[in-house]
């Protein structure tokens, strides 16, 4: 299996430090406001990730922090005249229902900053004691100076990073050396050795990764945009406070959800929440249309693509009808055929289309080819059951294919509950076109353009 890794910049074998057991951190959202598709983007490829390496048969402990602390909290509670503990709270519990009801499910804890604050002190202080921290008026700073692999995973050197700055500190030793604890006296402030404030973001997630897994872990993901500053700054913090490197085998990120090639956030305030897109749009659609590009790669949002993720995945819920109705009539019937020697080609097709869903996948999850892989053994697989003269067997195999891979993908093709409307019109016009094809066959061409004329009046273009 390969993962791409951002450290390195190519894909690598992937070998985790223990065969079987793995552990995955992601950095989890900042709790302040609603969480919107752009974060529905992220967390999505790394339920598809989890739900892999589960497949693959590694056991996978998947820690998520939430960043409950933070400026961007601070400053909205004080706008809506709330504690911050309060609004976070608020917003912890939207973002981890909007996952329930996208069905991102597998992380096993979620880890608060406020619920690790002795955590974070004390690996402040080892970074003090260990001179790679100091105090000032202001707060206590990490000394990037100390740290000569800094810049490592965003490939940018010192020189980079002292120039344009702005609003410097000027009781820091460098203008690049960040916050570890900020000193101030209003809420939400915590005691320590350093007087009353609070931590900065990067130690929050390594104090939590420290306290869960150890000072070494195989993944760390998130998105782009958290390289530089944040996981960088992790690295520094993290392999200066223990001395061993590195601290992450494998650095995976997600590319960002775009609306008209900007990225989707917050503060350009071009998103849809999550909530708001499932108003009117199944979760299953929405995942179907994060896997058609692979996790690495931009992705531009529209409702276009969107409803393009719909046809798509009608399509594979359609033919799963078909071979579910096909299985109950051999169930109600209690005849079978044997499998005949023709649909050995078959058998071998459903073969090896589990081999190369597993190919793509262990190729850094590769899922549009994935997806590209299923709709040319639904070509393959459709002509030959309109014909119907599959065996039970053959399609109990079509089904067990589609079942897996839509576990693993975080689907269930069977479940058409949601397009019931859809599969309706559908069947009615399959039924109009399997007549008139009769008629053609008769003859009868008046008829028979006359149901295409009236179909065209509703967009649908029978093309013979
Ligand atoms: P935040 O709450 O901004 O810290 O973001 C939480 C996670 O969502 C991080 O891993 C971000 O990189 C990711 N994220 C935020 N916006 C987007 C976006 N437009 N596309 C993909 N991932 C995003």
């Amino acid at each position: 299996m390969k993962i791409y890794n951002t450290m390195s910049r190519e894909k690598e074998d992937f070998e985790p430090a223990s065969e079987k057991r793995i552990k995955l951190f992601v950095c989890g959202p900042t709790v302040y406001d609603d969480a919107h598709i752009g974060h529905a983007r992220t967390y999505i490829s790394f339920d598809i990730i989890k739900r892999y390496l589960e497949f693959k048969g590694f056991f996978v402990f998947y820690l998520q922090n939430i960043t409950d602390i933070d400026d961007k909290i601070i400053i909205r509670a004080a706008e809506s005249n709330i504690d911050p503990e309060e609004l976070a709270r608020k917003y912890e519990k939207l973002y981890r229902e909007d996952m329930e009801f996208l069905g991102v499910n597998g992380v096993n804890i979620y880890a608060r900053a406020r619920d690790h604050i002795p955590e974070i002190i004390s690996q402040i202080q080892t970074l003090i004691e260990k001179g790679f921290a100091y105090e000032t008026e202001t707060g206590v700073y990490f000394e990037e100076d100390k740290f000569p692999d800094y810049g490592k995973l965003s490939r940018r050197n010192l020189e980079d990073l002292t120039v344009h700055r702005v609003n410097i500190d000027l009781t820091k030793k460098n203008p690049a050396d960040f916050a570890l604890w900020k000193k101030r006296t209003e809420k939400p402030l915590w005691d320590s050795p350093w007087g009353t404030g609070r931590p900065g973001w990067h130690i929050e997630d390594t104090a939590i990764t420290e306290e869960y897994f150890g000072p070494q872990y195989d993944i760390h993901g998130g998105g782009l945009d958290l390289i530089f500053p944040h996981h960088e700054a992790e690295i520094a913090q993290m392999e200066s406070a223990s001395g061993k490197s590195p601290m992450v085998k494998y650095w995976m990120h997600t590319g960002f959800l775009n609306v008209s090639g900007e990225k989707m956030s917050k503060s350009l305030g071009n998103f849809i929440t999550i909530r708001k897109l499932l108003e009117n749009h199944d979760p299953q659609v929405f995942r179907f249309f994060v896997l058609s590009t692979h996790y690495r790669s931009p992705i531009d949002f529209s409702v276009d693509a969107l409803e393009q993720s719909e046809k798509s995945l009608n399509r594979i819920q359609r033919l799963l009808i078909k071979v579910n109705e096909s299985l109950e009539e051999y169930n109600n019937s209690e005849n079978d055929k044997p499998t005949s020697e023709s649909e050995d080609i078959y058998l071998s097709k459903i073969d090896s289309a589990r081999d190369e869903f597993i190919n793509a996948m262990d190729n850094d999850f590769n899922t549009p080819l994935v997806l590209s892989g299923i709709f040319n053994f639904i070509r393959e697989f459709n002509k030959d059951l309109k014909n119907n003269n599959l065996s039970k067997n053959t399609l109990q195999r079509t089904k067990d294919l589609f079942d897996d891979v839509g576990s693993i993908l975080g689907f269930n093709f069977s479940d058409t509950s949601k397009n019931d409307s859809d599969d309706i019109s559908q069947n009615l016009i399959d039924i109009l076109l399997e007549v008139r094809q009769k008629l053609r066959e008769d003859k009868n061409y008046e008829l028979s353009d006359e149901i295409r004329n009236k179909l065209a009046q509703y967009n649908i273009t029978v093309e013979d």
